[in-house]
């Protein structure tokens, strides 16, 4: 026994260790996308591949093998059973890739990058298409080292959200592509004109600024355990869960831009500073899913940070920041200029009931691809016939089609469908708070503290500790389903484009 109780205290504290590398790096990774002099790009490289190379070491060593075994099976303790299992899969899928592979396929993928930014700069699909031809090569061999040849995407997709197959997607997907297809066709033969030049006047930065910030502390981000900067792509660094440092970005002549990346990243960030005491320094301290990080994301901005309550609450707020010309605006002008749709090329601009369209197109064209059954010269062709046939809109050119994302030159396979997810979890969760808490008689008077609290006690507090599909299945009484999106976006849009 005493020996068992020693091993675990060494397990703890091996553990540990291995998360002190990780905030290193996450930390060096946040100064190297905010601070860093371009010079030192070079030797900041070469020390976080020294320190991800001792992590590595360390996850994969015989000690850790001798821990995961004492502790999978059989222990009385289960948040020591959670983590053997945790180590086990990181172990597992270091181990069965071998390292000549794990090499060739991170030297790809920097040279890939590379690669895509040049071909999107000059906008020639002819150029990347040998650098993603090796990159669906290398991906399928790495999938194939850790699954089933028959499941390759399944494999990949799981990476990013455990539990999450192809069966379950292409059971929910198809109705909420048609559903989205139809509600853009409601939307477009409306005759209501959406007046966005009521927010996009003049305002001043700093002004901004210190709205964001007043912004966070309405939500409950806790400032003392978490800092605000600027980026040209609003991100969120969770080093730790006392230490979470997210971005926006400032346009004097659209406030979206900073009020939205600040709601959203913010999201991000009160998940990341909600994990439990009992997991920090553990590798369970991290989120569920990528799919899940990004519900919350879209819970804070769309759903709550959108919503007429939230605008009707917080007018008065933005006035005593705004110049003069916002002062005649009014919470229901403000609410409605927010819902402009508009069908556009590039996913990143995209409007909330086009999303998922972007999503689906990527999805289904990345699941041929891994599986043999397109070619990299088919895929232009296949991708402006999804566009038109999804969206009305086609590329005239490759940037604005096949090559507006890094997500295939950086290895991102099975990623994309994680968005979509994320605005599925967002859904089904806000129709429980609802239910609960009556979230939206708590946004009407700003009381989003008590949405966050319940939040963190329901969710986010468990970090790693449970699958997405678990999480959700517990967290609203129901496995996951696509109807509570497609009512959401349904009801809101009819109001908006009286339809
Ligand atoms: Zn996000």
């Amino acid at each position: 026994m005493t020996n068992r109780k020693e091993a675990s205290k060494a397990f703890l504290k091996l553990l540990q260790e291995q998360n002190f590398y990780k905030q290193n790096l996450q930390l060096l990774q946040w100064d190297s996308h905010t601070n860093i002099p371009s010079k030192g790009l070079q030797q900041r490289a070469e020390v976080i591949g020294y320190l991800s190379e001792k992590l590595h070491q360390s996850q994969t060593s015989e000690q850790m093998k001798y821990y995961i075994d004492t502790f999978m099976e059989g222990s009385e303790d289960e948040l020591l059973q959670a983590l053997a299992v945790e180590c086990k899969t990181i172990y597992d899928k270091a181990k069965k890739i071998p390292s000549q592979l794990q090499k060739a396929y991170a030297m790809q993928i920097s040279k890939a990058e590379g690669v895509w930014a040049i071909a999107k700069e000059q906008s020639d699909y002819a150029l990347f298409k040998p650098s993603l031809q090796r990159m669906i090569q290398l991906t399928q061999e790495m999938a194939d080292c850790l699954g089933d040849k028959n499941q390759r995407y399944d494999t990949l997709l799981q990476q990013w959200e455990p539990g999450m197959t192809t069966e379950k997607l292409d059971g929910m997907f198809p109705a909420l592509r048609s559903s989205l297809i139809d509600l853009l066709g409601e939307i477009k033969k409306s005759k209501r004109v959406i007046d966005e030049t009521v927010i996009t006047q003049s305002f001043q930065i700093d002004q901004q600024q210190a709205f964001c910030l007043q912004l966070l502390s309405n939500i409950g981000f806790d400032h003392e355990a978490g800092r605000l900067d600027t980026s040209v792509h609003p991100f969120t660094f969770g080093i730790h869960p006392d230490d979470v440092r997210i971005t926006t970005r400032y346009d004097e002549y659209d406030l979206r831009q900073s009020i939205f990346g600040v709601l959203h990243e913010g999201g991000h960030a009160l998940y990341e500073q909600g994990f439990a005491k009992a997991i920090m320094n553990t590798p369970l301290a991290e989120v569920s899913s990528m799919g899940m990080h990004e519900s919350q994301a879209l819970l804070w901005e769309s759903w709550i940070g959108r919503s007429k309550p939230f605008w009707s609450a917080n007018m008065p707020m933005l006035k005593k920041y705004a110049p003069q010309s916002f002062q005649q605006l009014t919470a229901e002008q403000m609410y409605t200029s927010l819902h402009h749709v508009n069908p556009s090329l590039i996913r990143v601009d995209a409007d909330e009931v086009t999303y998922s369209l972007h999503i689906m197109l990527r999805y289904e064209i990345e699941k041929l691809l891994l599986n043999d059954e397109l070619t990299v010269d088919e895929l232009p062709e296949v991708w402006n016939e999804k566009m038109e046939a999804y969206l009305g809109v086609t590329p005239l050119n490759d940037r604005e089609g096949v090559l507006q994302d890094i997500h295939w030159a950086s290895g991102y396979f099975g990623y994309f469908p994680t968005y979509t997810l994320g605005f599925m979890y967002a859904a089904q969760i806000f129709k429980t708070m609802e239910h609960e808490i009556n979230a939206t008689s708590l946004i009407e008077t700003n009381q989003l503290t008590d949405i966050k609290d319940w939040l963190t006690t329901r969710m986010y507090k468990t970090g790693k500790r449970k699958e997405p599909l678990q999480l959700i299945q517990d967290l609203t009484n129901e496995a996951l389903r696509p109807e509570y999106l497609i009512e959401y976006l349904t009801n809101k849009y009819k109001d908006i484009y009286q339809f």
